[in-house]
């Protein structure tokens, strides 16, 4: 199972301009010749894949791309200007799919990789070019290609940024609802408990994906529970959010039961960048608060942020400290990268 956003979207390359009628004019020259130029060339739509981009969710606001047109040939054979190019930048890793969902037209996997999918519609030739021995002054011209037109689907498997993890109850739901508005929730992905769900998170500037993953319960790394299921996707995550209820009997016991989830299902999850939030905040005295934040340092417990996932108290200062970490990590993985170049260099 992964997660998918998708979106569909109309694309239109642009038609080719008109040819012009024209005849020359000029002095002491009694009928002067056809000089009607060839429109210019439609637009076409070029898919471009562009590093950076995490999501579909732009394509939310804008459905309809539109190529221009050319512009009309004119008189002393001037070809009309072409249309410029229309780019749609798009996520490496989109697919764009016809709209009857049955053939894949393009498949992004490199960035900066390009296809142009329409193609615009040629100008229309200008009178100049219908002349003949037998007609030397055509009136003839063409009006130009149109270009073409179709809706396609676009679809993207998306990768958690920000995995949350918690016992059931610790707020994982709410939390999420609160920082991702309802706007950019990414599309149809029917909420039950044993789904993930996922949204996109605006902040200062920066976008990115968190996932909540239901139901990590205790000895779900061993399969007893369906948390086990979604522990494979916080395994692609760059950083863990750890939240835990405040007002819960035991908060360090509860940290502890998924610290050791994590632990025992290895594949480096406890070595993942991680924040603590402990929540509920406005259910407790802030020395309250402070006090079960202690406890949780002493058990061992780091970057230890008080919030409130229901009224959002505390969230943003929270979400501040996840940005560095999604860079942090983000370089890490280019001095891998690095180091595979190196690797393969014919020395
Ligand atoms: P999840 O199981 O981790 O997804 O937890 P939910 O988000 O479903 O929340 C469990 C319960 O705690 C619900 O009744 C929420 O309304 C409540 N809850 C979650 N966050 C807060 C919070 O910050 N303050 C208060 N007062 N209640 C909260
Ligand atoms: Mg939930």
């Amino acid at each position: 199972m992964h997660f998918l956003d998708q979106a569909k979207i109309f694309i239109r390359s642009g038609a080719g301009g008109p040819g012009a009628v024209s005849f020359r004019r000029e002095k002491f020259v009694e009928y002067g010749g056809p000089d009607g130029g060839d429109g210019g060339k439609g637009g076409d739509i070029i898919f471009e894949a562009i590093e950076g981009l995490n999501t579909l969710i732009d394509f939310r606001y804008t459905q309809h791309f539109k190529a221009p047109r050319g512009t009309p040939g004119a008189g002393k054979n001037r070809t009309g200007a072409g249309g410029g190019d229309l780019v749609i930048k798009v996520p490496v890793g989109t697919q764009v799919i016809s709209d009857d969902g049955e053939n894949l037209l393009a498949d992004f996997t490199k960035p900066g990789q390009r296809i142009t999918l329409l193609r615009g519609g040629d100008g229309g030739r200008g009178n100049a070019s219908y002349k003949s021995s037998t007609n030397r002054a055509p009136r003839q011209h063409g009006t130009g290609w149109p270009g073409e037109e179709m809706w396609v689907w676009l679809r993207l498997k998306l990768l958690a940024d920000v995995g949350l993890v918690g016992l059931p109850n610790a707020g994982k739901s709410t939390f999420i609802n609160q920082i991702t508005n309802a706007k950019a929730k990414v599309g149809a992905y029917p909420f039950t408990t044993t789904k993930p769900q996922l949204g996109v998170v605006s902040h200062r500037d920066r976008e990115f994906v968190i996932a909540d993953i239901p139901g990590l319960i205790e000895g779900a790394a061993e399969g007893a529970g369906i948390g086990d299921r979604f522990l494979g996707h916080i395994e692609r995550c760059r950083v863990l959010l750890h939240l835990v209820d405040a007002t819960g009997d035991d908060p360090v016991a509860a940290w502890n039961i998924v610290q050791d989830e994590l632990a025992a299902y290895g594949a480096g999850l406890d070595e993942k960048p991680q924040l603590l939030a402990l929540n509920k905040g406005d259910l407790l005295d802030q020395e309250l608060m402070d006090d079960i934040a202690a406890e949780l340092g002493e058990a061992g417990a780091e970057n230890i942020y008080t919030i409130s996932g229901a009224t959002g108290a505390g969230v943003a200062a929270l979400l501040d400290q996840v940005i560095p970490l999604l860079d942090a990590d983000q370089e890490d993985e280019d001095d891998e990268d690095q180091g595979d170049h190196q690797a393969w260099s014919p020395l």
